[in-house]
């Protein structure tokens, strides 16, 4: 890629197949977290523009894309996959620099993605309907039809990941699909657009629309056009997407927050533990919904866990993340910055014991960007701030723990229930906790184990539905029963 002077400018959005300037958007600077300054220049779509947007999903959703046979959907998706697969060297640099993940972290990420889009290609032509018996006089049977237009919502901490769920599935399912990124990177998820168009797909059936959640995406949750809104993101605006939606009664699925609950028992490999614990509270620098945020230890190891989480802590190589030695990037913006570095003062107000971290870092090669220390905080109770809030800072609270009981009853004492990590060599009590574990995914001896064929999402207040699986198109999908006569009779009721 050349490497440009100033800001690099994606000055247009992706609509109806063409590449369009903003009706009544504007132009918006990408900060580089890394740096905190600006990139690249991108296109922000106004409400007009995502109107047009909708229009041209609807009429490609009641046009080709409908009438398409689901296998020659399912080729198409194909070719997207291998188009994307030959962008990756494209578009990863793209993606580092709009959201700071680690280029090593996004090599690993975009190239599973290939693997995702292949696995929803596969399904296109599998959603199979059934017949129901019931007595020689009718012939009953279902069929899945996709729901129409579906506004895909996205956040900052993984964006071709998120994107990828959600459009692999909605294409698979035959739906049509405005995809707005988050304001803060837009950039990798516009290129997309690119893609579309080395794949084949017909225009509209794709349309990518950066922009201000609060206005466009608003607009696009309101919209009387869209069918479905797919949403990636916080509690809090998830609720207030509900509001917007409820008038035109929209179909949800959201993947939520998260605060979870690592478990490590006394008798578990500490060295393993503590590979997989301190990776799963301080990757992607914290901003991750399957964080595991709150590590609970078994009480004659904790000292033992605490002390090994300190020294761990002083190894992490924080750095720039186009560096491949990198091992933690910055903070995604600066009000992810500022929202850390007030779980530090709350941290410290709620008298938690600081092992480590807690503080930006102020290093001459890392001035300007949003970086934050890998931090331990140890003698953590579970009503603590700081145990309860989801953070998205790379912080690790330790909290104490006697027993299972205990353990189960402080993993499941948090109104979030998205993932969690259990650590035991007892393989009685690896079944007997995860098994009572409020979590869609649960993971013994490992963590972070997701794949396109395992289905996630979240229990309570992480979300609604679920993505990936094999029922992974089921929320882009309607079921519709048919009833037809044999006989063609029907009495006259008032005969
Ligand atoms: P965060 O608070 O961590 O930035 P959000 O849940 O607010 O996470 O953002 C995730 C996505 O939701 C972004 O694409 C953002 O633009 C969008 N968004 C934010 N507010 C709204 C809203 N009121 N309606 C629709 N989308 C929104």
């Amino acid at each position: 890629m050349a490497k440009a002077t100033g800001p690099e400018r994606f000055e247009h959005l992706y609509i109806n197949g063409e590449w369009v300037k903003p009706i009544d958007g504007a132009l918006v600077d990408s900060i580089d977290p890394a740096t905190g300054r600006p990139w690249a220049l991108v296109a922000f779509a106004g409400k007009q523009d995502v109107d047009r947007a909708v229009e041209a999903a609807r009429a490609a959703f009641r046009g080709p894309w409908r009438r398409m046979p689901a296998h020659e959907r399912a080729a198409m998706l194909r070719r997207f996959a291998e188009a994307f697969r030959e962008a990756i060297p494209e578009i990863i640099e793209h993606e580092v620099r709009d959201s700071g993940r680690l280029i090593v972290d996004a090599r690993a990420d975009l190239g599973a993605e290939v693997a995702w889009y292949h696995w929803f290609a596969s399904l296109a032509d599998k959603t199979l309907g059934t017949t129901v018996p019931m007595d020689d006089s009718v012939h009953c049977f279902t069929t899945r039809v996709p729901v129409g237009v579906v506004a895909a919502i996205t956040p900052w901490n993984a964006p071709l990941m998120t994107i990828c769920l959600k459009l692999g599935a909605a294409l698979a399912a035959g739906c049509t699909l405005v995809v707005k990124p988050a304001e803060t990177t837009p950039v990798s998820t516009l290129l997309l657009g690119r893609i579309a168009e080395r794949a084949g797909l017909p225009p509209g059936v794709l349309n990518i629309v950066p922009g201000h959640g609060h206005e466009i995406g608003d607009h696009l949750v309101g919209h009387p056009g869209v069918d479905k809104v797919s949403f990636t993101g916080s509690g809090a605006t998830a609720k207030r997407m509900l509001k917007t939606g409820a008038d035109s009664l929209k179909r949800f699925t959201f993947e939520l927050g998260g605060k979870a609950p690592h478990i490590i028992f006394a008798d578990a490999d500490l060295e393993q533990a503590l590979n997989s614990a301190t990776s799963s509270a301080w990757t992607n620098c914290g901003q991750s919904c399957a964080l595991g945020s709150r590590v609970l230890v078994e009480r004659p190891v904790y000292d033992r866990v605490a002390e090994m989480f300190r020294q761990r802590a002083a190894t992490v190589r924080v750095g720039m993340p186009m560096d491949e030695a990198t091992r933690m990037g910055p903070q995604n913006s600066q009000q992810q910055l500022d929202k850390t570095l007030s779980y530090f003062e709350i941290g410290r107000a709620e008298g938690a014991e600081l092992l480590a971290g807690g503080r930006r870092i102020d290093r001459p090669d890392l001035a300007g960007g949003y970086f934050v220390e890998p931090t331990v905080y140890a003698g953590v109770t579970n009503q603590m701030r700081i145990a309860r809030e989801e953070i998205f800072g790379p912080v690790a609270a330790l909290i104490p723990f006697d027993g299972e009981e205990e353990a189960i009853e402080i993993a499941n004492d948090t109104p979030f229930g998205l993932t969690a990590g259990l650590w035991t060599n007892d393989l009685g009590r690896a079944h007997r906790v995860s098994n009572r574990i409020e979590a869609g995914s649960v993971w013994v001896n490992t963590y972070r184990y997701v794949r396109w064929s395992l289905p996630y999402g979240g229990f309570k207040q992480s979300g609604w539905g679920r993505e990936n699986g094999i029922d992974a198109l089921d929320p882009y999908l309607e079921t519709r029963t048919t009833v037809i006569s044999t006989t063609g009779q029907a009495a006259n009721p008032y005969a």
